[in-house]
């Protein structure tokens, strides 16, 4: 607790000092313009990767980042949800997995926290339909690859949870909300997005539509300078980069999921596959990128108009 108590008195001292006009006006109400759902892992922080001043993202966390779809529980992220979208008019929503999560390693062994844990047990079953999913159609991946794909498709189940709520489906007929999955990569401190329409986690601003790219975005994602970081290609300790690396024996056939060129691909969209083929993306010169096929998620979950009704929405702010 002591940190804690030194972190209070700095915080006091430097950051409330040079922002007191700031926490003025926020004591007169709140318009958060970002409703951000994240899981409740200590080493997942929404404002400081966003860099998000106070009053600016409005938050939901709990283990897993899960949304119980509408009408399985009384608790406190559909209250959460409708207070958001109806009191506050935020139009846009992320959701947020992250890399390592302990709460996706307990859903993949599911039956035994069923004793030992049975609260927790009883919370992942909001997760049935990922743990299902990847139950009946990745039965050939393992480790940490399994994980990451189990990370990546949770994000994608919740999104389908969260379009349960009324107030969340009204404001999506009417173009009024965006819905973002993200996941951020502990290793890196990166987040990739995903993109409905190539079916891939991809840089975040890619996903973004014309009116929202920023001439920022062209460059690449700043890397770590400092010395002794090590680059991300070889401080990388996640399994499943490496696991990859070590699979030359990938068919040339073999369609590569979804969170696999999104995990490896650097900021413009580019690629580099295990077996050397080129996959680079390809850009259109409008912002956008498009992978090779064989990049693309190997199952469509969700119908093409589904999933413009999900992504589409009229300007964000
Ligand atoms: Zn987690």
């Amino acid at each position: 607790m002591k940190q804690l108590i030194k972190g209070l008195r700095r915080f006091k001292s430097e950051y409330f000092c040079t922002h007191q006009d700031l926490y003025a006006e926020l004591s007169h109400g709140q318009h958060p313009r970002v409703l951000f759902i994240t899981c409740s892992d200590s080493r997942i922080s929404p404002e400081l990767m966003t860099q998000a001043e106070p009053g600016d993202i409005f938050v939901i966390r709990n283990a897993g980042n899960l949304i119980p779809p509408y009408g399985a529980t009384n608790g406190g992220e559909g209250a959460t949800i409708e207070y958001a979208l109806e009191a506050l008019d935020v139009k846009q929503i992320v959701i947020c997995g992250h890399s390592h999560c302990g709460a996706m390693k307990g859903l993949l062994k599911h039956e035994e926290l069923r004793e030992s844990m049975p609260l927790v047990y009883d919370w992942l079953k909001h997760a049935e339909a990922t743990r299902r999913l990847i139950k009946e159609n990745y039965s050939d991946r393992t480790g940490e690859e399994l994980l990451n794909i189990t990370i990546a498709e949770n994000v994608l189940t919740q999104i389908e949870n969260l379009r349960t709520y009324p107030a969340v489906h009204a404001k999506l007929f009417r173009g009024e909300l965006k819905i973002y999955a993200w996941i951020f990569d502990i290793d890196t401190g990166e987040v990739k997005a995903y993109d409905p329409e190539q079916h891939a986690y991809l840089p975040p601003h890619a996903v973004l539509p014309p009116e929202e790219q920023d001439p920022e975005f062209a460059t690449e994602f700043p890397g770590c300078s400092l010395p002794n970081v090590p680059t991300p290609t070889t401080s990388r300790t996640n399994g499943f980069i490496k696991e990859l690396d070590s699979r030359p024996s990938i068919a040339a056939s073999t369609p590569v999921p979804a969170y696999a060129s999104a995990w490896q691909a650097d900021s413009r969209g580019n690629t580099d596959r295990p077996d050397g083929r080129d996959t680079h993306g390809q850009d259109d010169g409008k912002g956008s990128y498009s992978l090779h096929s064989s990049q693309r998620h190997p199952m469509s979950r969700l119908s093409s108009a589904q999933l413009d009704r999900i992504y589409r929405g009229s300007g964000s702010q």
